[in-house]
């Protein structure tokens, strides 16, 4: 059945290669993002690949921006079917400048070098509120289209670090930590009105947030890349289609039975102790 799919975020990285593999499956695609031009540019690209999409400007920490955005999707696309909650990220005031803190970091401290207790509760709020609220307000508008219909469901996208927290992003992990909860939360609590939640954990994904961290000016890799690769059994970084499968499936009557699952999609990272 085609359905109508509205993904946050979607002018991003990730869930623009999401949004165009999901079009190609017929869907129609509402692509909302806070930066209206990169979500006009990716409803464009699947139109003229003969797709369906709308890019929507929307804020996913404003009620007000998500009901505007609703009320063009039940115009053009029709009630939504399906939602993704793409949107989401870190922010470098939510994280430590080393994985470890030494009793040398506070004795020496250089400008701008970041330790726990450095940590700025507003750089903290920012990332939980663009994670977590940022997965909740789009669920409580787009939501309201699905009760007691047939074959409706939301995605969340977590990460690996919901899992096991990664070193010097607290803000980040914890975030994520709660958007796989909040799944399992909502699972159940939509489990009588035909509203399935799942959701996604990616590992690594070389993007242009994380460029920088990962990767030097040469392309070669800095020493938290190399950790990362060492680390995950199938020896790479994940590529945005890996992640296409897998959404496919939870987004499709095929997976009519399964909510409130969080599915690690990270090339073995989180079975591997390392030893
Ligand atoms: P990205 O930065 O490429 O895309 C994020 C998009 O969200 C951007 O287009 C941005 O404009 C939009 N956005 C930011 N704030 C917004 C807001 N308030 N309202 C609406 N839109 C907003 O990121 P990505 O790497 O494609 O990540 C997509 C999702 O996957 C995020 O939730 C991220 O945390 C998660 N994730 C990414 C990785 C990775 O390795 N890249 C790994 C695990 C999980």
């Amino acid at each position: 059945m085609k359905k109508t799919i509205v993904i946050t975020g979607a002018g991003g990285v990730l869930c623009s290669t999401l949004a165009k593999a999901l079009a190609k499956k017929g869907h129609k695609i509402a692509v909302l993002d806070l930066n209206l031009e990169v979500a006009e540019q990716v409803a464009s690209e699947i139109n003229n690949e003969g797709g369906k999409a709308i890019g929507i400007l929307a804020n996913v920490l404003e009620k007000e921006s998500l009901e505007m955005a609703k009320m063009k999707v039940n115009k053009i696309l029709g009630s939504c079917d399906i939602l993704i909650n793409g949107a989401g990220g870190n922010h470098p005031f939510g994280t430590t400048s080393n994985p470890f803190l030494q009793v040398e970091d506070l004795r020496n401290k250089t400008e701008g070098f970041k330790t726990f207790f450095d940590l700025d509760p507003s750089g903290i709020q920012f990332v939980f509120n663009l994670n977590f609220i940022g997965t909740l307000l789009p669920t409580q508008i787009f939501a309201q289209d699905m009760v007691g219909r047939e074959g409706c469901s939301i995605l969340n996208i977590s990460s690996m670090n919901a899992f096991t927290p990664l070193t010097k992003i607290p803000a980040y992990s914890g975030a994520k930590a709660a958007v796989s909860n909040f799944t399992q939360w909502l699972a159940v609590h939509f489990s009588k009105v035909g509203i399935r939640v799942n959701a996604l954990a990616p590992g690594f994904f070389l993007t242009e947030q994380n460029r920088t961290l990962l990767t030097n000016p040469d392309g070669s890799l800095t020493k938290r890349g190399q950790q990362i690769i060492d680390q995950t059994p199938m020896g790479r970084y994940g590529k945005p289609d890996d992640l296409i499968s897998t959404t496919l499936y939870l987004c499709d009557d095929a997976s009519s039975f399964v909510t409130g699952v969080v599915i690690p999609i990270d090339g073995g990272f989180a079975a591997y102790s390392g030893v």
